[in-house]
């Protein structure tokens, strides 16, 4: 079957009493057992069963099952947020003394929990630059936890070479983890271009317009202390589970992902080839950067592995920040706000606001800039997404 389907069509873990089409939204903390034995095989991991809800939840699991149904992964862990899942797949492999080989490039939450939080514990972050395959070879030594990547960084729209780079790590036996949740994991698979784990947040497209948090951890059953700590020692004692209530909203989101997908990247690219048209003559817009353009860099990369779609994200840079600060007040339509693939288009300053708690000097050293200006692109009627920034643009002063 293919991904629209699976979506949709993912079995329940069990069948509902009484039928129910949508999968029913257990509120509840604990399960009770038949018999004493039940309760010890299912307390031991002997049988897979919820027992309490910090563990396992059946509306929970049927979303893990869609997820692993869609990625062929051999285990999927839900979070509450994508920072959880992304916390507590790291806490697999990291241990005082260990270091984790990573971009300058970074979701900025990720970059304070390694250095900051992590780095607490006695865990070093190794930023380097990950176009730079050498750099990354000799970044690696025998205390090398992971490689932590994202595959399209933001806002400086980077795309790593994941082949390239699992090529590398494997040769050393050390485990890359992709955070995928720029581009959804039905339109490729991570699993083929050589990610071990992959880290979402379901947060962005999969919840189906902002309804809810969550995260995924994506686990390919490459390295089996993923699947044992997980599900044995992180999820029980860390206690970041999804809540029965997000993974409905998920398993909806879930089910209309493709048909939203598809509008969102094919509007995302109109925008972007009517921006870049827009700038020629305009020259308030320095540049439009989007890996869909056939221009970009990264474009043919970006084919390469995530196929005909890029997303639907971009960014555009202004002359300075007075003009962004001008450009986002002036936004009609469009949304001041954080966060990715709602199904309203949104805009933020990241320099000012997701990276706002980093020094000018940090901000440099990670290539985010004062003039940028990061695109969400909805599902509205794209001519009135591009007029809401024509004119925000244009009445610049
Ligand atoms: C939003 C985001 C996260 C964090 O996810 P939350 O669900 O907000 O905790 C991590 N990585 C990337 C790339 C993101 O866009």
């Amino acid at each position: 079957m293919k991904n629209s389907t699976i979506a949709i069509d993912t079995k329940f873990p069990r069948t509902d009493a009484y039928g129910a089409i949508g999968m029913p939204v257990y509120h509840t903390a604990s399960y009770e057992f038949e018999t004493a034995k039940d309760m010890a095989d299912a307390f031991c991991g002997r049988v897979l069963a919820p027992e309490y809800s910090r563990m396992m939840n059946p509306t929970v699991m049927h979303l893990e099952d869609t997820v692993k149904a869609l990625t062929e992964a051999k285990n999927v862990f839900a979070f509450g947020s994508g920072m959880s899942a992304i916390t507590n797949a790291l806490l697999v492999f990291v241990a005082q003394g260990k270091n984790v080989v990573t971009s300058k490039h970074l979701f900025g939450n990720t970059v304070a929990l390694l250095n900051n939080t992590f780095a607490r514990f006695g865990v070093e972050t190794r930023a380097v630059d990950l176009l730079d395959l050498n750099a990354v070879r000799e970044a690696i030594d025998e205390n090398t936890a992971c490689l932590f990547l994202e595959i399209v960084t933001n806002p400086q729209m980077e795309v790593a070479d994941i082949s390239a780079l699992a090529e590398i790590v494997h040769e050393k036996g050390v485990p890359l983890m992709a955070d995928t949740t720029i581009i959804p994991f039905t339109q490729f698979s991570a699993k083929r271009l050589g990610v071990d784990v992959e880290v979402v947040s379901s947060t962005k497209y999969i919840s189906g317009g902002a309804t809810s948090l969550g995260g995924l951890v994506i686990d390919y059953g490459t390295f089996p202390v993923v699947n044992m700590r997980l599900r044995f020692e992180l999820i029980p004692n860390v206690g970041g589970y999804m809540s029965p209530h997000a993974a409905y909203m998920q398993s909806l989101g879930l089910e209309t992902l493709d048909a939203r997908y598809r509008v969102q990247a094919q509007n995302a690219l109109t925008l972007a080839k009517r921006l870049k048209e827009f700038s020629t003559a305009n020259p308030q817009l320095l540049t439009v950067n989007y890996i869909g353009l056939e221009d970009n860099p990264f474009h043919d990369l970006a084919v390469r592995q995530f196929g005909k779609t890029a997303g639907a994200m971009l960014t555009i840079d202004l002359a300075d920040r007075k003009a962004c600060f001008s450009f986002i007040n002036h936004l009609q339509l469009i949304r001041r706000a954080t966060n990715l693939f709602d199904n309203k288009t949104l805009a933020i300053h990241p320099y000012s606001t997701i990276f706002g708690p980093f020094s000018g000097r940090q901000k440099q050293e990670m290539d985010v800039r004062d003039t940028t200006i990061r695109l969400s692109v909805g599902l509205e009627d794209v001519d009135d997404i591009f007029e809401d920034i024509v004119q925000a643009i244009l009445d610049n002063k």
